[in-house]
């Protein structure tokens, strides 16, 4: 079954670990700009000096750079069957970019899911973890963030009927056999 998928979830949301149970149930690439955006700042490479400054400061890439970036990534051919958009979108002009992508290719987005936390939860959870840039407000900060570009590309999917949110609460198999429900659903 080819499979082509977008997942959103706050930082804390658990997506990372919902993502690698996909790419092991489904055999498809996960695909993270951030983790791309960051082996080409450490290969040093002209697009990861365009990138760096932006990503020191906390900020969102050039929507050319990024989308370049997917353009050619989508084309390598173990993406062919399928693939898992992790921290892509970020944009409309992203979001927009990559219906025309997969367009021409014939490969539209099949659904996009937003591992649903409360702020609270996640917050427990991140303080639970205890890593020094874990700070309550600082955590808290990148949760408003996190919603504030999420809205708009919730409703743009929502207007091509693709948007499903699933709880992210509870056991890491039973999120991930809700997320397998929604794939499966018509
Ligand atoms: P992430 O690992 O997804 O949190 O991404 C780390 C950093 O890479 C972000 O803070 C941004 O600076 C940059 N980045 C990742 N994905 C995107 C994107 N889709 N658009 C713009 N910048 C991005």
């Amino acid at each position: 079954m080819q499979l082509r998928i977008v997942l959103f979830g706050a930082p804390g949301s658990g997506k990372g670990t919902q993502a690698k149970k996909l790419v092991e149930a489904h055999g498809i690439p996960q695909i993270s700009t951030g983790d791309l955006l960051r082996a080409a700042v450490a290969a040093g490479n002209e697009l990861g000096n365009r990138a760096k400054a932006a990503m020191d400061a906390g900020e969102l890439v050039a929507d050319e750079v990024v989308i370049g970036m997917i353009h050619e990534r989508l084309n390598a051919p173990d993406a062919v069957d399928g693939f898992i958009l992790d921290g892509f979108p970020r944009s409309l002009p992203q979001a927009r970019a990559l219906d025309e992508l997969l367009e021409s290719l014939e490969r539209p987005l099949h659904r996009v899911i937003h591992l649903e936390v409360e702020n609270e939860e996640i917050v427990q959870r991140l303080l639970a973890r205890g890593r020094a840039d874990d700070h309550e407000d600082t955590i808290r900060n990148r949760l408003q963030v996190f919603d504030r570009q999420t809205q708009p590309l919730i409703e743009y999917y929502q207007q091509q009927n693709k948007f499903v949110a699933v709880a992210g609460s509870g056991e890491l198999d039973q999120i991930h056999a809700r997320i397998e429900a929604e794939l499966l659903a018509p």
